[in-house]
């Protein structure tokens, strides 16, 4: 049985499908007794999931470029109905 520090040392692995079928049966074990770890665990997910998208915003400039575009002219609006 892994303990909630293990299961938090080991758990950027698990993500990457870097265990074995006998070490994420406990990890998964671990996870639906402990909601402590569960929400570490999810949150950790979320984290690694934003990170890869952030990563792949930057290597695709267009989608990108259309952001920033879209963010100037919300700030812009923003900026002239603050002045008023
Ligand atoms: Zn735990």
């Amino acid at each position: 049985m892994l303990t909630c520090r293990e299961l938090n040392e080991r758990a950027t692995d698990h993500l990457e499908g870097q265990m074995s079928l006998r070490q994420r049966a406990g990890f998964k074990l671990h996870l639906l007794m402990c909601s402590k770890c569960r929400t570490y665990a999810d949150q950790l997910a979320k984290t690694v999931n934003l990170l890869r998208t952030v990563k792949s915003a930057a290597t695709q400039s267009t989608p990108d470029a259309r952001l920033i575009e879209a963010f100037r002219s919300a700030t812009a609006r923003n900026g002239k109905s603050n002045a008023r």
